[in-house]
């Protein structure tokens, strides 16, 4: 028999930090030059190099925990996590452990009665590990230090997420706000932004956690959702069969659509974790956390309530708007030209966002101005053009940025208002279908949907849809 099974998400988020500079040397950390021309005795891990804490890495850490809500250690304390790879030339990673920067945040997700606070437990510093690179010859693999000792947040949240959606969602907020703080790119492909999804399943109504799997290589929105989805399908169809579900890490291979094993999951004490003996630990006065929350700008969340409640935005809309600082900023400037909030958003969320996806262009190369899409907007708002002519309208503005009553003008779009052209129309179409009008008079009101549908294609979809119901009211009831 089929139980109902509940899905229990929680997400490590590693961002690398926006410094010019790695976290423990002076090497650059710009994404994309020659292999290991960025790279020293520090960041090789090479004997008897030592390493000196990047102060800005901790200032954008703090920042990253203020905007979260996080309360900011004054003491945190660096700790090697031992293991042997390639990818890591000390044989550890210097990151932290028992006593993390910043501890206990939350993340809104949702909005309205939707509307959810999930917890974030701790964010800490620590180092990005080399590339390594397979199969550039045969057999061989090759080892990209330039990342290595790149700084990176990790950002762990409690086990609060409940759906593929919702984890989709968290992910979404945080990016926002780490690109808002100016902390990190939010490039998912490049890796500069990348998460780990732990996922079990439980019976609905059970209270205790069950074994997760964590699963790794979710490079996009698209990923994250459908390998949490897979995974717990499969723990619960596991479960089913009577089988266990072990504690590992897993690989979600996009091509296949499946999550695989990749290893069993190391318990914390196989790292040997301990104080790093090169590094003092890490205080953190208060007068350098006040310092540091000056700098916070207007998060998307606050920006979002601001859209809502000021502008009238409607909720949903005002966090999709909100959530990219371009985004917001264009929206804003079009706010100064059309003051209806409410509707420039639905335009902003519906056929901008469209236009936006569908040609993948950005705000910056768009051919209209603020000042033109306000024009549009107002040119329905007079009952010059329908909606549904103002889309066409637009997608000519995108194309050629033509201004919009040009635009109307040079096709013909402008409604047709005037009764005595929308009489003659009518007039047309009701001596045309006496059946109908017969069976109006006798009481099927709702005919008038066939009529209206007749006359606008009589006119070829330019009747003012107002008038056209008024006249077709007038000549049928009078
Ligand atoms: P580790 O340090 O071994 O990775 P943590 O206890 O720090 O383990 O948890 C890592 C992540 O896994 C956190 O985001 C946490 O919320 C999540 N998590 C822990 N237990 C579960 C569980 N049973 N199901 C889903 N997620 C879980
Ligand atoms: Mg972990
Ligand atoms: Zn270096």
């Amino acid at each position: 028999m089929q139980r109902s099974w509940e899905t229990i998400i929680g997400l490590e988020v590693h961002a690398q930090l926006a410094t010019k500079a790695k976290v423990w040397c002076g090497c650059s950390t710009e994404f994309g030059a020659p292999p290991n021309t960025q790279t020293c005795p520090v960041c090789l891990g090479l004997p008897g190099a030592l390493p000196v804490l990047n102060a800005q890495v901790v200032d954008f850490a703090i920042k990253a925990g203020l905007a979260l809500g996080c309360r900011v250690n004054e003491k945190s304390v660096f700790a090697r996590k031992n293991y042997f790879y390639p990818d890591l030339p000390k044989g550890y990673q210097i990151s932290q452990y028992d006593l993390p920067l910043c501890e206990w945040g939350t993340i809104e997700i949702g909005t309205g009665d939707e509307m959810r606070a999930v917890r974030v437990r701790r964010i800490h510093i620590e180092e990005d590990a080399a590339k390594n690179l397979h199969g550039v010859g045969e057999g061989v693999s090759v080892i990209d230090y330039n990342r290595g000792g790149t700084p990176l947040i990790e950002i762990v949240s409690e086990p609060d997420l409940r759906s593929s959606a919702e984890a989709m969602e968290y992910f979404k907020s945080l990016r926002s706000i780490l690109i808002y703080l100016g902390i990190n790119d939010g490039n998912m492909e490049e890796g500069s932004l990348r998460c780990d999804a732990n996922v079990s399943v439980r019976p609905r109504g059970e209270t205790d956690l069950r074994t997760r799997a964590e699963l790794k290589n979710l490079n996009s929105f698209k990923f994250l959702k459908d390998a949490i989805d897979y995974e717990a399908a499969r723990q619960a169809s596991a479960y089913e069969h009577g089988e266990a579900v072990v504690q590992e890490t897993r690989l979600w291979d996009s091509a296949k659509g499946e999550t695989r094993s990749l290893r069993t999951k190391e318990e914390a004490n196989d790292y040997r974790y301990f104080p790093d003996p090169d590094l003092l630990p890490l205080e953190v006065p208060e007068a350098r956390v006040a310092k540091v929350r000056e700098t916070l700008p207007e998060l998307p969340r606050a920006k979002a309530k601001r859209y809502a409640q000021e502008k009238g935005v409607a909720a949903a809309d005002a966090v999709i708007i909100a959530g990219d600082p371009a985004f917001a900023a264009y929206f804003e400037r079009c706010l100064e030209a059309y003051r209806d909030g409410k509707r420039l958003g639905k335009w902003f969320v519906g056929e901008l966002a469209r236009v936006l996806n569908e040609k993948v262009t950005s705000l910056a190369t768009l051919k209209f101005s603020p000042a033109d899409l306000a024009a549009l907007l107002k040119l329905v708002d007079a009952g010059t053009i329908s909606n549904s002519a103002a889309k066409d309208v637009f997608a000519e503005m995108v194309e050629t940025g033509e201004e919009p009553r040009k635009i109307v003008e040079r096709k013909g779009l402008a409604q047709v208002s005037d009764a005595s052209a929308v009489e003659a129309a009518v007039d047309q179409v009701l001596a045309a279908n006496p059946s109908e009008v017969e069976k109006y008079r006798a009481g099927k009101k709702n005919v008038i949907g066939f009529f209206v549908g007749q006359v606008m294609r009589a006119m070829k979809g330019r009747g003012n849809p107002g008038v056209v119901n008024d006249v077709l009211r007038r000549k049928l009831e009078g």
